[in-house]
């Protein structure tokens, strides 16, 4: 496993998360089999959206005695009433939501508290701009709440949130397709294919909103990295190309800002395939000839981080030099981080000898001497 730190929560979590829905179905016994067979497999950072009481009830007797090891993602303004799974803004009710939460848990904080599924700019109003607002930040304040995150997948919505400081967590929809689909307050759009016909490209948005978080030190979680499974399939994929799990995986966690992916496993096999992907080779991990081949994606001249035109011939690692030139044109000033990051790689961009062995093999025709001699001149080496 490998771990990635949440800055504004201090912890260290799993690159490889467990969503909860592939457990909602299961009863106790079955509940902690997986469950200990996801901790073994050195998953510590766990996202339970559901307000379901039988998984709360079962996932409270599995972390008894292990509470600090975990870092839990508990959601505010999920609540189940009679019987049913609901969404709320009601500030009563969110509050009963809450407590009953902790004490269905047995816990007496959550180490993220996300506000769920914000999606339309009206509702992120009703949330930020609220009473419901300072009842989470008075959580945060009394450690309730470690850290305050919100759920979207909306970018205009997100990064909103973002460039306000209201949050410390982002939990974001991103794969290969999405991100190359328009802002929309309907998020049934992103599982349409019709959104994918037209001429594609990265969708500056969501860009921009990636580049921030990172920047602001605002750990994105990864909801959807595999479509709901789309993407692993060709007939259903919306870029009508099949992905595999170690592209979709390498995919997001090469995005700026995320920390995780959240998988919603439904069996230990798929525990162990996940995290065999996370060690697979360069080759299976390969998404970008698998996106160039899809016709009316257009990329041209945009590097998205996939390292196929690596080994550089003297060391350097191309897409981590972008990445963080990228991050550093955001604002007029360089982040200490970025600069840190930028100084921590064994080669950097000056190292250059211009001689071109790269170029040929960039899927989207980079122009890398140049992104080379650009990351000079931003970092001074
Ligand atoms: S320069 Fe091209 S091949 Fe290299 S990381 Fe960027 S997009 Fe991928
Ligand atoms: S052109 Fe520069 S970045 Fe590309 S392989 Fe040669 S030395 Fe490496």
């Amino acid at each position: 496993m490998k771990y990635r730190a949440i800055p504004r929560l201090g912890r260290d979590v799993s690159v490889i998360s467990l969503g909860c829905e592939g457990f909602i179905e299961l009863d106790q016994k079955q509940f902690v089999a997986m469950f200990d067979h996801a901790l073994d497999k050195g998953i510590n950072f766990i996202d339970m959206y559901t307000p379901n009481p039988d998984f709360r009830a079962h996932l409270k007797y599995a972390i008894q005695g292990r509470r600090e090891q975990i870092v839990l993602q508990g959601h505010i303004g999920s609540i189940w009433e009679n019987g049913d799974y609901l969404r709320t803004r009601d500030l009563t009710k969110t509050k009963k939501g809450f407590e009953d939460l902790l004490e269905e848990l047995g816990t007496d904080y959550l180490d993220i508290g996300m506000i769920h599924y914000v999606d339309e700019m009206s509702d992120l109003e009703t949330v930020f701009e609220s009473e419901l607002f300072d009842y989470i930040k008075e959580l945060k304040q009394s450690g309730r709440i470690k850290a305050i995150g919100m759920s979207s997948h909306n970018p205009a919505v997100a990064l909103k949130a973002v460039q306000n400081n209201w949050i410390d967590v982002l939990m974001f929809s991103i794969n290969m397709a999405y991100d190359m689909a328009p802002a929309t307050e309907n998020v049934d759009e992103l599982f349409e294919k019709k959104t994918y016909k037209s001429e594609l490209s990265v969708e500056p948005l969501r860009k921009e909103l990636y580049a921030l978080c990172e920047q602001k030190g605002i750990a994105i979680d990864v909801m959807k990295a595999f479509g709901g499974g789309d993407l692993l399939r060709s007939d259903y994929s919306p870029l009508g190309v099949e992905f595999t799990e170690a592209m979709c995986l390498h995919y997001a966690l090469s995005r700026p800002g995320v920390v995780a992916v959240m998988a919603g496993f439904h069996s230990k096999e798929q525990i162990d395939t996940l995290c065999r992907a996370l060690d697979a080779s360069e080759k299976e991990k390969d998404f970008a000839s698998v996106l160039a081949k899809v016709d009316n994606v257009s990329l041209s001249g945009h590097c998205v981080y996939c390292s196929h035109c690596q080994p550089c011939t003297v060391g350097i690692q191309i897409a981590q030099v972008n990445k963080f030139a990228a991050l550093a044109k955001v604002q007029n000033e360089i982040p200490e981080t970025v600069r840190e990051h930028y100084k921590a790689l064994e080669h950097h961009a000056s190292e250059c000898i211009e001689c071109g062995a790269c170029m040929s093999r960039c899927p989207f025709g980079v122009n890398i001497i140049e992104k080379m001699k650009e990351a000079t001149e931003i970092f001074g080496y």
